[in-house]
């Protein structure tokens, strides 16, 4: 039988005459938007991974908080290769059983009432964007509604999240941007009164992270949050929370916010969501449903394929009783990492996190950035991920094991001993 060219692509290097793949040709063809590491993954069951060259490595990043069953579980493998069988894609034209399925499952584990799909965060986000403007016209009456959102945040690529996020750094060169943002500091009530005050009868919604992933790892105050959403009633304004990394129970709650014991009005997810698959959602309240036909759409969102993968994984999480294994697992990780600061107290700082998702912040003074704990520890045998340049971020399937958050925390430990000696 002749191999596909996905067989060919992953066949060992003896079975195959001239080499399938090569790093040289990929760089000359696929843009270079990403700073790659110099490695090719192929294989992946739990949560392990295996290069082009059989070396296998513990993964703590998960596709960056995305993994949520690890690789190839086998609800997630039996859900794809049914739906697959069954119809892959129709148009939103139609009723989509699965779609209104995952929906009914959001609406019984969230606040939401409502549900978009879309496929990815940046696009959820960019249709929280329009929402909240739709509801600034037709509900506050404002002509040129002003989202508040915060520094040291991130919300996504496109022109309208990436001028949400806010980092100067992913805006460079890329101006001119999208009107109508304002940003504040996180954690500070203080700063967002004032801005409320300045740009009063102009703000639509207020939009923030739970806890900040890509920002650094910083969970939001639980006093803070309690008074935002005490504001935005006051001024009747939405609150959109951005659950795209803290979301699908990766804080050992299903929803991030269920950590600050406040509602939002407006939320969105992607990331976890599909455990690998893309999806994105962006939900709502009854009160803030204001899309009507024609107003929002996407040509792959919600579709049959999609909606079955991210159902198996919602399914999942509840039977494999995972939130339960997010907060174990997140505690015990986050322990150890402790020790690991006691042990190095001139390079780490503290630990921060909820759940699986947790930040090892190093010292300011150290002369270890972030990148190289990730690349020492790569050497070891271990994925992990940067939170900007001195935090080093650890997101690991929800399924981690005891033995594996260990095993992890004593690869951490040798690789600083590397960086730490040399
Ligand atoms: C990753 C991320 C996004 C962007 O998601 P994409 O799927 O890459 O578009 C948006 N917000 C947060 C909080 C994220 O972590």
């Amino acid at each position: 039988m002749i191999p596909t060219l996905i067989q060919q692509l992953y066949m060992s290097p003896e079975a195959s005459d001239s080499a399938p793949f090569s790093k040289e040709e990929f760089d000359r063809q696929v843009m270079t938007t990403y700073g790659r590491f110099d490695l090719a993954l192929v294989k992946g069951s739990g949560c392990q991974v295996w290069d082009d060259q059989g070396k296998e490595y513990l993964d703590f990043v998960a596709g960056i908080a995305t993994c949520t069953l690890g690789h190839a579980h086998p609800a997630m493998v039996m859900a794809a290769t049914q739906q697959m069988q069954q119809l892959t894609h129709v148009s939103n034209l139609y009723y989509i059983p699965v779609q209104g399925a995952l929906a009914k499952w959001l609406v019984a584990h969230s606040c939401a009432d409502r549900v978009f799909f879309c496929n990815s965060g940046a696009e959820a986000n960019e249709g929280a964007i329009k929402l909240a403007r739709k509801y600034g016209h037709t509900k506050l009456g404002i002509s040129d509604p002003v989202i508040i959102t915060a520094a040291a945040s991130f919300h996504g690529r496109t022109m309208a999240t990436v001028t949400a996020t806010g980092q100067p750094k992913y805006q460079k060169h890329f101006s001119p941007l999208v009107p109508g943002f304002h940003y504040v500091p996180y954690n500070d009530l203080e700063a967002l009164k004032t801005a409320l005050a300045e740009l009063s009868g102009k703000v639509a919604a207020i939009m923030l992270e739970p806890l900040q992933g890509e920002g650094g790892v910083n969970p939001g105050q639980k006093e803070y949050f309690q008074q935002v959403r005490q504001l935005c009633d006051q001024h009747q304004i939405l609150l959109i929370l951005d659950e795209v990394q803290t979301g699908m129970a990766r804080t050992g709650k299903y929803w991030g916010y269920e950590n600050l014991g406040i509602e939002p009005d407006v939320f969105t997810s992607a990331k976890g969501l599909g455990g690998g698959v893309p999806i994105g959602a962006l939900l709502c309240k009854e009160s803030c449903n204001v899309f009507q036909p024609g107003d929002h759409a996407s040509t792959f969102g919600g579709n049959p394929f999609a909606c079955a993968v991210a159902l198996s994984v919602c399914q999942t999480v509840e039977s494999e009783n995972l939130l339960a294994n997010a907060a174990i697992q997140g505690d015990r990780l986050r322990t150890g990492l402790q020790a690991l600061v006691a042990k190095y107290p001139e390079h780490l700082l503290e630990v921060r996190g909820w759940g699986l998702i947790d930040g090892l912040e190093l010292q300011a003074g150290s002369s270890i950035a972030a990148g190289d704990v990730v690349k020492a520890a790569m050497a070891q045998g271990l994925l992990l991920v940067p939170a900007g340049p001195k935090v080093v971020r650890f997101v690991p399937p929800l399924i981690v094991t005891a033995e594996e958050i260990d095993r992890a925390l004593l690869l951490v430990d040798t690789a600083l001993t590397r960086l730490t000696h040399s």
